[in-house]
């Protein structure tokens, strides 16, 4: 099995289009759980499969963010939001494509997903808070949509310089 990494800020696969999940396979099994460790190694709570540059509508979460709470793993293939909340919150995010970056995002407080499970079987999900907001935050991720794009103006100003590094050391990577 192929090992998989981190695709980091400004990789344009962030960027890129994501296709639906059209095969439940065992190469999608796999690929979810690789993920999933990926996740677990990396002390995130949730990943979207553009962050391991596979361009596909696949993400992983679970709100524990710890492996001995598998039972709290949630896999969802070609989700979308049939309802979100009125009632938005801020709440502190970061995510595994941008290292050492944390920002306060306005989301939803409540959102209803319709998804496909990992074994192809329609699923609908009711969730809230914390859950909501890693749920809204990697499916942002399968739209191209990143935190950045959604942080205050003042926010923003204050990851600038991280965000230069990032592109820095993107640029030195690509030109090795
Ligand atoms: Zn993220």
């Amino acid at each position: 099995m192929t090992t998989l990494e981190i695709v980091l800020y400004p990789d344009p696969r962030l960027r890129a289009e994501n296709t639906p999940i059209e095969v439940w396979d065992q190469n999608l099994r796999d690929t979810a759980q690789a993920m999933l460790e990926l996740m677990y190694s990396s002390e995130g709570v949730g990943l979207a499969a553009p962050q391991v540059g596979i361009n596909r509508r696949l993400l992983v979460f679970n709100p524990e963010g710890d492996k001995e709470h598998a039972d709290q793993e949630i896999v969802l293939c070609n989700p979308q939001v049939a309802n979100k909340s009125k009632e938005r919150e801020f709440g502190e995010e970061g995510c595994l494509s941008f290292p050492e970056i944390h920002a306060s995002i306005l989301r939803p407080l409540r959102v209803v997903i319709e998804a496909k499970g990992i074994d192809g079987k329609d699923l609908t999900l009711e969730l809230s808070d914390w859950k909501a907001r890693i749920f809204l935050h990697e499916f942002d991720h399968i739209d191209g949509i990143l935190f950045i794009d959604r942080m205050t103006p003042a926010d923003k100003a204050i990851a600038k310089p991280l965000l230069g590094d990032l592109e820095y050391e993107y640029r030195e990577r690509a030109n090795n």
